[in-house]
C-alpha cells in the first residue's frame, strides 16, 4: 500500500502541539503553494512529488522547529523543481522564509557537484559553511532523511548506491557534528542497509533469535533498573533498546569480533530531573552490579564538543548482561536526541521558566548564546561562530573545473586558487573564469565558487601578487620563482663576465676548466661560480687566478663593462639625461617597474657588467637590493634648464574606467589637450561594470604626468588613476 500524504490538518496538528502560537496562517499557506507549485510531477515511489516536501515539513515539525523552518521545508524544492520565483516566495512568505529557501536551494546546487568529488571532508565543511542560518542545515538534513527513507523505490542500483554512500560520508558526520543523533542513527542505519544490506539483515535475524530465546530481556532489564533505583528513592524515567544494527556492526567490526562474542548489544538510559540525581543514580548503579573498567565516561562535567552532555557506565547487569547505561537530565535528554534542533524547544519554554540556578545556567551557556545570537539575527557568521556548528569560517571551498574541492584560506584569492591546485598552474596563471565569468587574478573566492585558471606557456608569476594571495603556498612558490629568475640573470651576466675574462688568456670557459674554483670556493658546481660572479660574490680576477695560479693578471679587473645592449629605447638618449651623480661612461636605463620621470626622487642599482639601473626611490624592486648596500648610488635630477624641451620620458598611469560609451575616448581626449603622447596601451582587464587598463605617456617631467593624471581624476567617467609604481 502506498503511503498517503500526509494533510494539511495533520501536519498544523503537530506543529500546534508543541507550538500553540504558531503561524497557522502561514502554514497554510506554504502547503498549498508547495502543492500547486509541484502540480503533477511525481516521484520515483509512484507518489505525488508535492509528499516530499510535506514529509520533510513532517521531520522537522518532529525536530519541533518554528514555523518559519516547517514552511522553507514545504517550499524547499520549489525554487529548484518548479516554476515558481524568488519573488512569489518573496510576496507571499516574506524576506525570512526566502532566505531560508534560497541557502537550501544552494546546498541542493552544491550538493550535485558531490558525485564528482571524493573530498567528504571538504565537502561537509563547504555545507557548513554555506550554512548561515542552522534553520538551513536542519531543512537540508531533514530532506536527505527522507530521500533516504524512500531510497529503495529508486531503481537505479548505482544510483542508489552513490546516494547511500554520499549519506554515509558526508550527511551522517554533519549531524553527529550538530549534535543529532536520532538523526545520525537513522540515516545510519537507511545507508547501511544499501551499502551492506546482507551484513544487516543477518544482525537483524540474530537479534530477532535472541529475542526468541530470551523473550523480552530489554524489557526486563528496564523493569529490574527501575525497581532498584525507586528502592533509593531515585525518581527515573528508564528505556532500554537493542542498539542499531549499523552501531552493532561497527563495533564488530572495529573489534574484529563475532556477534556471539559482542555483549553490549542494549542499551539503557536513565533520564533524571537534575544533575546531582545523575550522579546519586550512578551511584546506585555501581553499588549493584558490577562495572566494566575504562567504560566510565563522565560528559557531564566535560560535555562533547557538539554539546552532547551525559554519565556513560557499562555494568555487568540484570541476568549477567553486559549493559551499555547513559544517565542525563531531561533537558540533555532533548539535546542529546535532538542537538542544536532543541534549542527551539528550549526557546518555546524559555519565557515561562524561573531563572535557572548557577549550575545550570553553566550546564546550558553554549544553549543560551546560542539562543541570544538567534534572537539577534544580525551577524550569521558570529552565529556560526557560536554555535561551534562553524569551524570553517576561516577557510573557503572552490572547485576545480573537474570538480575536485580545493580548501584555501579566508580571503583567498584566484592565485591562491591555482597556486594551490599546482605550482605549474600558479606559475602560468594569466586569468581566471569564476562561475564562467572573466574576472582579475586578485578577485577574492567565495564558497562554492567554480573556478577555471586561464593559463599561459611561459610561467611569469608577477611580483606583486605577493600583495594579495593568502596563502604561504602562493607566497612561497612566488618568490621561489622570482629567486630562480634572478639566479639565471645573474648566472648569464657571470658567464659573459667570464667568457670575457677567459679570452685574454686564450681559454673557453666550461665546466671542466672551472672545476677547481668549485673545489677551491667549496660551491656545488660551475653553475655557482657563474651565478657568484654575476652577483659579485667574488671577481673574475677571483676565479682567473684560481685557473692560472701565479699570473698577476690585472687587465681582466679593469676590462670596461660589458657594452650595454643597443636598446630601442622610449626614454631617450642615457648621454643627455641630465642626472646627477652617475659615473661618466657608465651604461644606465630606467627601470621598467617603475618608470621614473625628471622630478621625481630617484636611486641607481648597480649591476656589474650592466651599468646601472634608474628607480624612484619608492620602488618596490628595491627591496631586492635591500641587502646589498654596496650597489646604490644617490642620483638626482639636474633642474631642467629653461626652454628645455625633453620630450621622451614615458610614465605608466593605471585606470579603472566605466564600461560607457565614450568613456575610453575621454582618456585620449584629454591626455592630447595636456599634450601627452600616449606611446602604448592596454586593457588588461573587463567586465561588466568596467575596464582595467593601463597608458604609457610620453611627458616632460613627474608635474607634466602629474598634471595630466588630475584632469583624468575630474572626468567623471573614470573611476580611479594611479601612477603605476611596479
Ligand atoms: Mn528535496
Amino acid at each position: 500500500m502506498r503511503p498517503r500524504v500526509m494533510r494539511q490538518v495533520e501536519l498544523l496538528e503537530k506543529v500546534l502541539a508543541y507550538d500553540p502560537t504558531a503561524d497557522e496562517d502561514l502554514l497554510n499557506r506554504a502547503y498549498v503553494f508547495s502543492m500547486k507549485a509541484h502540480g503533477a510531477q511525481k516521484r520515483a515511489s509512484g507518489d505525488p512529488y508535492f509528499s516530499h516536501p510535506v514529509e520533510v515539513a513532517g521531520i522537522l515539525a518532529g525536530m519541533k522547529l518554528d514555523a518559519t523552518a516547517i514552511a522553507t521545508g514545504l517550499l524547499h524544492d520549489t525554487l529548484e523543481d518548479t516554476v515558481a520565483t524568488p519573488e512569489e516566495i518573496q510576496k507571499n512568505f516574506g524576506a525570512d522564509v526566502l532566505r531560508l529557501v534560497d541557502g537550501v536551494t544552494k546546498l541542493s546546487r552544491i550538493e550535485l557537484q558531490s558525485d564528482r568529488t571524493r573530498q567528504a571532508e571538504n565537502f561537509r565543511k563547504l555545507l557548513l559553511a554555506m550554512s548561515t542560518d542552522i534553520r538551513v542545515l536542519l531543512v537540508k538534513l531533514a530532506d536527505r532523511l527522507h530521500n533516504m527513507r524512500t531510497l529503495h523505490f529508486i531503481k537505479d542500483p548505482d544510483k542508489r548506491r552513490r546516494i547511500a554512500k554520499e549519506t554515509m560520508e558526508i550527511y551522517v558526520p554533519l549531524a553527529d557534528r550538530i549534535g543529532m543523533q536520532d538523526l545520525r542513527e537513522e540515516l545510519e542505519d537507511l545507508a547501511f542497509a544499501e551499502l551492506n544490506g546482507d551484513a544487516r539483515a543477518s544482525i537483524i535475524a540474530r537479534l530477532d533469535q535472541l529475542r526468541t530465546e530470551g523473550g523480552s530481556l530489554v524489557d526486563r532489564i528496564v523493569d529490574r533498573l527501575k525497581r532498584t533505583l525507586a528502592e533509593s528513592g531515585v525518581e527515573a524515567w528508564v528505556s532500554g533498546r537493542e542498539k542499531r544494527p549499523f552501531s552493532i556492526w561497527e563495533k564488530m567490526q572495529r573489534k574484529n569480533i563475532a556477534f556471539e562474542q559482542l555483549s553490549d548489544i542494549m542499551a539503557f538510559r536513565i533520564v533524571v530531573a537534575d544533575v546531582a540525581t545523575c550522579y546519586h543514580a550512578l551511584g546506585v548503579v555501581h553499588q549493584t552490579w558490577p562495572s566494566v573498567p575504562g567504560r566510565f565516561k563522565d560528559y557531564l562535567s566535560t560535555p562533547k564538543q557538539n554539546g552532547y552532555r551525559s554519565l556513560h557506565t557499562t555494568v555487568i547487569g540484570p541476568e549477567n548482561k553486559r549493559i551499555e547505561i547513559q544517565i542525563r537530565t531531561n533537558e540533555m535528554h532533548a539535546i542529546a536526541d535532538l542537538g542544536v534542533a532543541a534549542h527551539w524547544q528550549y526557546k518555546q519554554n524559555g519565557g515561562s521558566h524561573a531563572p535557572a540556578p548557577e549550575a545550570e545556567a553553566r550546564q546550558y551557556r553554549w544553549l543560551r548564546e546560542l539562543l541570544e545570537i538567534l534572537e539577534q539575527t544580525s551577524d550569521p557568521e558570529e552565529f556560526l561562530e557560536h554555535t561551534k556548528l562553524n569551524m570553517f569560517q576561516d577557510q573557503v571551498f572552490c572547485f576545480s573545473p573537474k570538480g575536485d574541492l580545493i580548501a584555501l584560506p579566508r580571503d583567498a584569492t584566484v592565485v591562491d586558487f591555482a597556486y594551490a591546485v599546482h605550482s605549474d598552474v600558479g606559475d602560468t596563471a594569466v586569468g581566471a573564469k569564476v562561475n564562467g565569468r572573466v574576472v582579475p587574478l586578485r578577485t577574492v573566492l567565495r564558497n562554492g565558487d567554480q573556478v577555471e585558471i586561464l593559463r599561459s606557456k611561459v610561467p611569469a608569476p608577477n611580483p606583486t601578487w605577493l600583495n594579495f594571495v593568502k596563502s604561504g603556498r602562493a607566497k612561497s612558490c612566488i618568490n621561489r620563482f622570482i629567486r630562480q629568475q634572478q639566479r639565471g640573470q645573474y648566472h648569464e651576466l657571470g658567464k659573459a663576465i667570464l667568457v670575457k675574462a677567459f679570452k685574454e688568456h686564450d681559454t673557453a670557459v666550461n665546466d671542466k676548466v672551472l672545476e677547481p674554483v668549485v673545489k677551491v670556493l667549496k660551491l656545488r658546481n660551475a653553475d655557482d661560480v657563474f651565478v657568484g660572479v654575476g652577483e659579485g660574490n667574488f671577481t673574475a680576477r677571483q676565479v682567473v687566478n684560481i685557473v692560472f695560479p701565479g699570473q698577476k693578471g690585472d687587465e681582466a679587473d679593469k676590462a670596461p663593462p660589458l657594452p650595454r645592449p643597443h636598446r630601442q629605447s622610449d626614454h631617450g638618449k642615457a648621454g643627455g639625461i641630465p642626472i646627477r651623480g652617475l659615473i661618466p661612461g657608465m651604461a644606465m636605463h630606467f627601470a621598467g617597474c617603475c618608470h621614473p620621470l625628471p622630478g621625481d626622487r630617484i636611486v641607481g642599482i648597480v649591476t656589474t657588467g650592466k651599468g646601472v639601473t634608474i628607480h624612484t626611490i619608492d620602488c618596490e624592486t628595491l627591496e631586492q637590493f635591500a641587502e646589498q648596500p654596496e650597489r646604490w648610488i644617490d642620483l638626482a635630477w639636474d633642474p631642467p634648464s629653461d626652454g628645455e624641451k625633453t620630450h621622451g620620458h614615458v610614465g605608466r598611469v593605471n585606470l579603472l574606467i566605466n564600461n560607457e560609451p565614450g568613456a575610453l575616448s575621454a582618456v585620449t581626449t584629454i591626455i592630447a589637450k595636456h599634450k601627452g603622447n600616449i606611446t602604448n596601451l592596454k586593457i588588461t582587464n573587463r567586465t561588466t561594470d568596467f575596464f582595467e587598463m593601463f597608458v604609457d605617456i610620453e611627458v616632460r617631467d613627474l608635474k607634466h604626468l602629474t598634471n595630466i593624471i588630475a584632469a583624468l581624476r575630474a572626468t567623471s567617467a573614470i573611476s580611479s588613476v594611479e601612477r603605476a609604481r611596479s
